[in-house]
């Protein structure tokens, strides 16, 4: 079983909600208008919702990588 920590890079980040929207697990708007990690290490059952927020983020500015 694979463990990956999630980030996201907030000064790149547009408030769009797409992320959270897709993965609200993992990704949360805060009071900024931006979204915020409230589950930095992930196991598989969220592995795949983090890759289609990762590639459906227009800026790409979500990482995730093995922990
Ligand atoms: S998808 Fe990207 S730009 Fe949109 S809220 Fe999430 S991190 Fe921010």
């Amino acid at each position: 079983m694979g463990k990956w920590k999630v980030a996201i890079d907030r000064d790149a980040c547009i408030g769009d909600g797409i992320c959270a929207s897709l993965c609200p697990d993992v990704f949360e708007m805060d009071d900024e208008g931006k979204s915020k990690v409230i589950k930095e290490i992930i196991e598989d059952d969220l592995h795949d919702c983090v890759q289609e927020a990762v590639d459906s983020c227009p800026v790409s500015c979500i990482t995730m990588e093995e922990a």
